[in-house]
């Protein structure tokens, strides 16, 4: 007869890391980590020991623990995560950071979120805001319907009032300024090798890769952006680890001023900032026809 399998068997067996097990475990049974070093001697039921196998296995196979558990913590919420969207990174949280700063200055104000993936840094910014008491309109755009499913029940479950709408970038936004626009855009040179490693492998290819030099759809951004910000308003785009420099040149080329360096934990230049620049009124008329 087989012996019951126990929780810290269960754990001990998997062939995982220690924290992917108990997370994935964890979730199983529906409880805390901490629950699992209490109860380590605790036998499972055999459909808990089935469902926590057939998780291990996916996860050997390399599916990102997101995708398995379902969400990815973001900014301190929840979020779920499917194979439609990008899983929300930690140094994306840099964005957020800079939308609340400058957004803080004022009572109201009007936030763009360019390619809103899961809705990650749309609703932690709403969330933030209304937790402040601040009134701040936010628009958070994708070109994928299967984004914006999973963006809107993002914002559902936290109770966030964004608008979604589906645009390439600015195209659905004719005439429309904004106060703040923050952009975490594909970036990743195609052919990188590091699109072959980890979870980066089962994301969604235009949400990562774009142009040869991973430069096409931030080069269009900041060509675009500043028929779409307010007078003085500001922009912030996550890109590459060695991408910097170039990001600081386009927005300098585009007339952008207070051109400014943001840089992850880990001291990456991650973010790069701009202010729309005064336009005057010749420049005003020749960017409205070309935008
Ligand atoms: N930082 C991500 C990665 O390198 C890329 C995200 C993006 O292209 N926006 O995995």
């Amino acid at each position: 007869m087989p012996v019951a399998a126990t929780i810290g068997g269960l754990l001990r067996a998997s062939g995982l890391p220690r924290l992917e097990a108990d997370l994935l475990l964890a979730e199983v049974l529906g409880c805390t980590r901490i629950q699992l070093i209490t109860g380590a001697d605790r036998t499972v039921a055999q459909a808990d020991v089935d469902r926590y196998r057939a998780l291990c296995e996916r996860r050997v196979a390399g599916e990102p623990i997101a995708w398995l558990l379902g969400r990815r913590e973001f900014y301190g919420l929840d979020f779920a995560v499917t194979a439609d969207v990008l899983i929300p990174r930690p140094e994306t949280e840099l964005l957020v950071d800079l939308a609340l700063e400058w957004l803080d200055a004022a009572e109201e104000s009007s936030l763009l979120d360019l390619g809103a993936g899961s809705g990650a840094i749309a609703v932690a910014v709403a969330v933030e805001q209304t937790r402040r008491g601040r009134r701040t309109r936010v628009t958070s755009v994708d070109v994928s319907p299967a984004a914006l499913d999973v963006a809107r029940a993002n914002g559902h479950r936290h109770g966030a009032d964004i608008r979604f709408l589906r645009s390439d970038w600015f195209d659905a936004l004719p005439g429309e300024r904004f106060d703040v626009i923050v952009a975490n855009p594909p970036y990743v040179r195609a052919g990188d090798p590091h699109l072959d490693e980890g979870d980066v492998r089962f994301e969604p290819r235009p949400a990562l890769v774009s142009g040869a030099d991973g430069l096409d759809a931030i080069r269009h951004l900041v060509a675009t952006a500043t028929a779409h910000l307010v007078d003085a308003g500001r922009i912030a785009i996550e890109h590459g680890y060695d991408q910097g420099e170039d990001v600081a040149a386009l927005f300098t080329r585009h007339g952008f001023v207070d051109v400014r360096r943001h840089d992850d934990l880990a001291g990456i230049w991650r973010v790069t900032s701009a202010r729309r620049g005064a336009v005057s009124r010749s420049a005003a008329v020749s960017g409205a026809a070309n935008a």
